[in-house]
């Protein structure tokens, strides 16, 4: 069994060609997150999310997104979870331009907790040029997870050679996703997975497999899953990397 913790699912884009590639790297679940910076671009990703969630609901679990200042965003995200089924919050903190620390984020973070679903956060750099990348630092999240030991947070794109696995290692309420990064340094690091385990200090049940796949970019299913396949790392933190872990922060009862 595979879950893929993090892929994306914009409109443009033929959705078959995705479940196709799915089929082909032997993936069974997906989880779709949304983009956008406004909150009506962000609202309609979601709604699209929930109509591919519906379509496809034992290949797919949808994750909503909100803006998180908004003064109404705890309640739209209860809707979302509730109504929709979706089963954890994306944010984009560098997009959709707010600082993960900012207090005005609060009732979000506490909505979350409430629900008790996981808040995957984007971490690292980001391309476009209006973005402030120290939004997405990982040191902001240390920070979030010491002021909510209770919220569920997944440090996305972790980075084994900065301190992401330290920061993760110490807030016994933050996981995290390899995906792109560890694939990317795999190129020229081979050892990356082993080295990635040793800084987590050998603990694998808080990394989780991802691919930021979407169906124009469906290759980066077979990249990153590579990544995984060749680590020099015990076969039983394979599967937790790439399914048990997963499944056990959304609930899922798999075998
Ligand atoms: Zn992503």
């Amino acid at each position: 069994m595979i879950i893929d913790f993090h892929t994306h699912a914009p409109q443009k884009g033929d959705f078959k060609v995705f479940l196709q590639d799915m089929d082909a790297n032997k993936i069974d679940l997906s989880v779709l997150c949304p983009l956008g910076t406004t909150v009506t671009e962000i609202s309609e990703s979601n709604d699209y999310i929930y109509e591919l969630t519906k379509q496809h609901p034992d290949r797919c679990i949808g994750f909503a997104s909100v803006m998180p200042r908004e003064p109404d965003a705890a309640k739209t995200l209860e809707h979302y979870i509730k109504d929709y089924g979706f089963k954890g919050l994306k944010l984009h903190p560098p997009i959709q331009n707010f600082s993960p620390i900012d207090p005005l984020i609060g009732p979000v973070i506490e909505k979350c907790i409430e629900l008790d679903i996981p808040i995957l956060f984007h971490t690292g750099p980001i391309y476009s040029q209006n973005s402030i990348t120290s939004f997405g630092s990982p040191f902001l999240l240390d920070e979030l997870s010491i002021r909510y030991p209770k919220a569920k947070i997944v440090l996305a794109h972790v980075d084994p050679l900065a301190g992401d696995p330290a920061i993760v290692y110490k807030n016994p309420n933050m996981f995290c996703d390899i995906t792109l990064r560890v694939a990317y340094l795999a190129q020229v690091i081979p050892n990356i997975g082993s080295f990635l385990l040793h800084q987590l200090r050998g603990d694998d049940n808080r990394i989780l497999f991802g691919t930021d796949a979407n169906p124009n970019r469906s290759w980066r299913f077979k990249y990153n899953l590579d990544a995984v396949y060749n680590m020099d790392i015990p076969e039983e933190s394979k599967q937790k990397i790439l399914y048990k872990n997963a499944a056990k922060l959304l609930k899922l009862d798999v075998a």
